[in-house]
C-alpha cells in the first residue's frame, strides 16, 4: 500500500514537494486554506479581470527548467514566456518616469543618462551578483539540507564575509 503524505499549503515549495514525493511513489494529499491553489503566486479573478497576486518578475528561470526537466518535461509544455519590452517603467510623479529596457545594454545607457558613472557601478553589481547566484545554485540551494556543513564548500568560505558583515 502507498504511504499516505499530507502537504500543508499549496504554493510553490508544497506544490514542488507534492510532485517530488508523488514521483518517488507516495500518495499526497495537498491541503490548502485558500480557496484557490498557488500561494502568494495565486490569482485573483474579478469582474472578468485576472490579477496576480504576488509575482511581477520571473526570477530563476533555470530552477524552473530544471524542475520541470525532473519530469520529463519543459516550462513551455505549461506556459507561454513572452520577454515585455521595454521591461517596465518606473514613475517617480505624473510627467516623471524612468523606462527600463529589457535588454542590459540599454539599461546601463538609461543609467548613465539618469546619472554618470553609475553604468559602471550596475556592471560591478551585476557580475558580483551573477557571482553569487553561480555559487548559491551550484553549492548551496540544491543541498540535500541533512547538515550545516553541506554549506561548507571552498567557494562558500571565500564568501563567509558577506554572511557576517550582513548578520
Ligand atoms: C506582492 C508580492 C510580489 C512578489 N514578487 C515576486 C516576483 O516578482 N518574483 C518572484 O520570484 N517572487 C515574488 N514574490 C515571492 C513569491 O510569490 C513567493 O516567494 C512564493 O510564492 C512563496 O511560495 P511558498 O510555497 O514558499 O509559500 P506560499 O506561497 O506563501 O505558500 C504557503 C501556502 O500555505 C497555505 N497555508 C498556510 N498555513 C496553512 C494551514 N494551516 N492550512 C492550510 N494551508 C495553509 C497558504 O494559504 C499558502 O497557500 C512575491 C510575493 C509577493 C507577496
Amino acid at each position: 500500500m502507498k504511504k499516505k503524505i499530507y502537504i500543508i499549503g499549496s504554493g510553490f515549495s508544497a506544490l514542488a514537494a507534492s510532485c517530488y514525493l508523488s514521483k518517488e511513489g507516495f500518495e499526497v494529499v495537498v491541503l490548502e486554506k485558500n480557496a484557490t491553489l498557488g500561494g502568494r503566486a495565486r490569482q485573483y479573478k474579478k469582474d472578468g479581470f485576472t490579477f496576480d497576486i504576488g509575482p511581477t518578475w520571473y526570477w530563476m528561470p533555470d530552477v524552473f527548467e530544471r524542475f520541470f526537466a525532473d519530469f520529463g518535461k519543459k516550462p513551455s509544455d505549461f506556459y507561454l514566456l513572452e520577454k515585455l519590452k521595454p521591461a517596465y517603467q518606473v514613475y517617480f510623479g505624473i510627467k516623471d518616469s524612468i523606462t527600463i529596457d529589457g535588454n542590459l545594454d540599454k539599461i546601463y545607457d538609461t543609467f548613465e543618462k539618469e546619472e554618470k558613472g553609475s553604468a559602471a557601478h550596475l556592471r560591478s553589481f551585476m557580475a558580483s551578483a551573477k557571482l553569487n547566484y553561480d555559487i548559491a545554485i551550484k553549492d548551496l540551494v540544491y543541498k540535500p539540507g541533512i547538515s550545516p556543513l553541506e554549506l561548507v564548500t571552498p567557494k562558500t568560505v571565500t564568501k563567509l564575509n558577506q554572511f557576517v558583515s550582513t548578520i
